[in-house]
């Protein structure tokens, strides 16, 4: 049986608990915003039981489990920051010609032996460690090499003491958190990871989640096509829509509207993963029996949120794993994974990046929108002469129209109070980039 008592570890509290702390919610009229407060109260992040290390190269899109301290200060010198010549910024005679004697060439890579007195200077490389006591360099462009009398002439004004200096430990230093936990590794955290020479790095387990796509007319890849019946497009969108987030995943395949294989389903999917996302099944009136499925085997509210496309949705838990039922329109599963899966997903994978900002673009359309509910219209969002973001809506807007969501390159999100947009109205819009 699937409703296993609840673990220690669960990971979404009762939706009584959360019914009872979110006081005045109707759940037949919810606003996006409630359903998004709502879903970050009722998950909670992943026990950080695996304490998993691994190597960095498998560690890209990885949430870290624990801060990373810097061992080193980086760079571990003061170093020189161009080509150049390095000296002592005190030997600048600011308005005039200021000439120094070349003692000897520094190389990245290895220390240069031997001292620089007052008036003499050092032949520098990039990243070459600067000799005591050296704190300005010159770039070789803006100076005059005198071959015969091994000299370099400084015009006055060219250059202020500590110029083109990179100090010790001014990118990160020896004991301060380089990373911190929650943060997700992104390929510039890679690298920072490496410049701190560490090979392996603490990290959260995946997220696991199973996914099915539900109704007797969907297909799956392979099938022959009959009459009145259509491709699942769901289970691909949604895989990879998971891929991009980093999780485990584990495809249930397409169920029909059959009782015991919905049971066997979500019993599967219950026991493997920590979120369930099926599609399909869940609007009002449906003649199937996903919903009643949904009811007698977790706690489960079934929703209907003020949003276009989307609106039915349930949501809890099945064992001890949390339900997203999302609709079966392949845009509304986009755009309520995108709205309220991801963000709830991200909270249990212990992600605390900041989400992407909203954009502001102007529309070059005229929009009718009523208010009293969020819509995301999808957009193709372009710089104009003037440097300005315009949108404009890649066209038919049926929340089936799943090309939209490829010829698009963002989401027109029209939030809920607001009316009618009139061209040239400025609106939010959410880069698909990074996101789906
Ligand atoms: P439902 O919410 O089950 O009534 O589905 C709403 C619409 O989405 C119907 O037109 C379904 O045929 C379609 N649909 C449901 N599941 C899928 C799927 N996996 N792939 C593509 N379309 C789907
Ligand atoms: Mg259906």
């Amino acid at each position: 049986m699937i409703c296993k008592p609840l673990k220690a570890d669960v990971l979404m509290r009762t939706l009584e608990q959360i019914a009872a702390a979110l006081q005045g919610y109707d759940p037949q009229a919810l606003a996006v915003a409630q359903v998004q407060a709502f879903l970050q109260a009722l998950v909670t992040p992943l026990p950080d039981t695996a304490n998993e290390e691994i190597p960095l190269l498998e560690a890209a899109e990885r949430v870290l489990s624990h801060d990373v301290i810097s061992p080193i200060d980086v760079p571990a010198h003061d170093n020189s920051a161009m080509d150049g010549y390095a000296f002592r910024g005190q030997d600048l005679t600011p308005t005039q010609d200021t000439v120094l004697r070349i003692v000897g060439t520094a190389f990245a890579g290895k220390a240069w032996q031997g001292t620089v007195q007052a008036g003499e200077c050092l032949r520098i490389m990039t990243g070459a460690i600067l000799p005591a006591g050296l704190d300005t360099v010159v770039p070789q462009e803006l100076c005059r090499l005198n071959e015969a009398d091994a000299t370099v002439t400084l015009p006055g004004n060219t250059v202020r003491p500590g110029d083109n200096r990179r100090l010790r430990g001014e990118d990160l230093r020896q004991g301060a958190a380089a990373l911190r936990q929650g943060q997700r590794i992104t390929p510039a955290a890679l690298g920072l990871l490496a410049s701190l020479g560490l090979p392996r790095v603490k990290v959260m387990r995946r997220l696991r989640v199973a996914y099915f796509s539900t109704g007797d007319e969907v297909l799956s890849l392979g099938e022959a096509a009959r009459e009145g019946a259509i491709y699942d497009s769901n289970r691909y969108t949604v895989f990879g829509m998971l891929r991009r987030l980093g999780c485990e995943v584990i495809d249930l395949g397409v169920v029909p509207d059959d009782p015991s294989r919905l049971e066997q389903a979500f019993s599967a999917a219950a026991q493997q993963a920590d979120a369930v996302i099926t599609s399909g099944g869940v609007s009002v009136g449906e003649a199937d029996f996903t919903k009643a499925m949904m009811k007698k085997l977790g706690d489960v509210a079934f929703w209907k949120i003020a949003m276009r496309p989307g609106r039915p949705m349930a949501v809890g838990r099945i064992g001890s794993a949390v339900l997203f039922g999302l609709p079966g329109n392949p845009v509304a599963v986009m755009v309520t994974f995108l709205a309220f899966v991801r963000p709830a997903l991200l909270h249990m994978m212990g992600c605390t990046d900041t989400p992407a900002p909203m954009l502001k673009a102007r529309s070059l359309e005229r929009l009718r929108k009523k208010p009293g509910r969020t819509e995301y219209q999808r957009g193709i969002v372009t710089r104009n002469a003037q440097g300005q973001l315009e949108v404009r809506t890649t066209g038919n807007q049926g929340s089936g129209v799943l090309s939209s969501m490829v010829s698009g390159n963002g989401l027109i999100v029209l939030d809920h109070a607001q009316g009618d947009v009139a061209l040239g109205d400025e609106v939010d819009v959410l880069m698909f980039e990074g996101a789906l």
